[in-house]
């Protein structure tokens, strides 16, 4: 690392005051400290590169030499270069006036989060999602379910710890009961929760032989569940604790019973509505009929006036889906195709003729409409 100038690694003009020096140095010094910035090379060079202008420009002799020579000012043969020569004596960072708690109290506080986001503080387990197909019929219907699913259950012998307690409660070995521990990374020296017992002090005791020290295992289950009509693609119902297990004590997380529908032959559903394309002849059309139409509750009965289009629509309130909410059901969208006879026989050729004859109107009246 090629070195810079000492008083520029620390943001200060050259041959700035003492005072200035320390506390360029702390401000600095907390911003980034490696602990702040896990896995930041540049913060990490940063912080070397600060601490090492400190421990030069924080001693008066030194100080005085650097001032005066510059860059050259140990050639002399001093030894104290790069990180690992660097000593910090003295300096008590809980001395600074910098609201309640100090320096010291900072780094704990940050720290004990990291701490507790990695492995202590109980967290509730994830959701899992079970996907499931029904037929249209069966969303129509509603239906009763039995499956078996496989996630973590918290582990019955250490009650989800991870760990066996050896015995009466025993204070933590690796922190003599306290909960903290001293910590000294390069010029600091602060306490942060001790990993083992995580910082309540407790002898945390052996891990669990059963989980592994996981505090959860891998189970099958048989759950049953109710999926209510009208469900639709993407409807979930909620089993709530059947997730995946919680860590340290925390909940289970919920399982998702996702519901995928079938396309059906005869219907084709619009949200709550259904549609279907219903055939009449091409006498009922004309004539008028009462048809039966089919629903996924049995027939309905529909009545057509006389002179029916082929694609004219008929609503039928309330036939189509159920609300998985309790609203009320969509409609039943019926479609009328007229079918084209198909005629073979002489005589229905003869009167077809005739029809003809006495009703000679144009449905292609785009022909002789034009420009008239
Ligand atoms: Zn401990
Ligand atoms: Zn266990």
């Amino acid at each position: 690392m090629a070195r810079r100038d000492l008083y520029e690694a620390l943001e200060l003009p050259p041959k700035a005051s003492a005072s200035e020096v320390k506390k360029a140095y702390k401000r600095l010094a907390r911003k980034y400290h490696p602990d702040l910035n896990p896995k930041d090379k540049s913060a990490e060079e940063r912080f070397k590169e600060i601490s090492e202008a400190y421990a030069i420009l924080s001693d008066p002799d030194k100080k005085k030499k650097y001032d005066s020579y510059g860059a050259a000012w140990d050639s002399g043969g001093e030894a104290e270069k790069g990180w690992d020569g660097v000593r910090f004596e003295g300096f008590d960072f809980n001395g600074q006036p910098q609201g309640a708690g100090g320096f010291s109290d900072l780094f704990e506080s940050f720290l004990g989060a990291a701490q507790s986001r990695k492995q202590a503080a109980p967290s509730q387990g994830e959701d899992l999602i079970y996907p499931i197909t029904v037929t249209l019929g069966e969303a129509f219907a509603g239906k009763k379910i039995r499956l078996t699913i496989r996630h973590t259950v918290s582990c019955k012998s250490c009650g989800g710890t991870g760990r066996i307690a050896s015995g009466g409660r025993r204070p933590c070995r690796r922190c003599g009961g306290t909960g903290k521990i001293g910590l000294s990374k390069g010029p600091f020296s602060f306490a942060q929760p001790c990993p083992s017992c995580h910082g309540t002090g407790a002898d945390p005791g052996e891990p669990c032989k059963e989980c592994g020290g996981s505090g959860a295992k891998e189970a099958s289950e048989t759950v049953d569940a109710a999926i209510p009509a009208g469900v639709d693609t993407g409807s979930r119902v909620r089993l709530k604790g059947k997730g995946q297990a919680g860590s340290g004590g925390a909940q289970p997380g919920d399982l998702y019973i996702e519901t995928h529908v079938q396309p059906h032959p005869l219907f084709f559903r619009e949200g709550p509505h259904l549609k279907v394309k219903v055939p009449v002849t091409f006498s009922e059309a004309v004539l008028g009929a009462k048809i039966e139409v089919p629903t996924l509750s049995g027939g309905a009965m529909l009545k057509i006036p006389p002179g029916t289009a082929s694609g004219q629509v008929f609503r039928l309130r309330e036939r189509g889906m159920p609300s998985p909410r309790g609203a009320a059901p969509g409609d039943l969208l019926a479609e009328v195709t007229v079918a084209v006879p198909s005629v073979v026989d002489e005589k229905s050729k003869e009167l077809l003729r005739e029809f003809a004859r006495l009703n000679p109107e144009n449905p292609r009246s785009y022909n002789s409409s034009k420009g008239s």
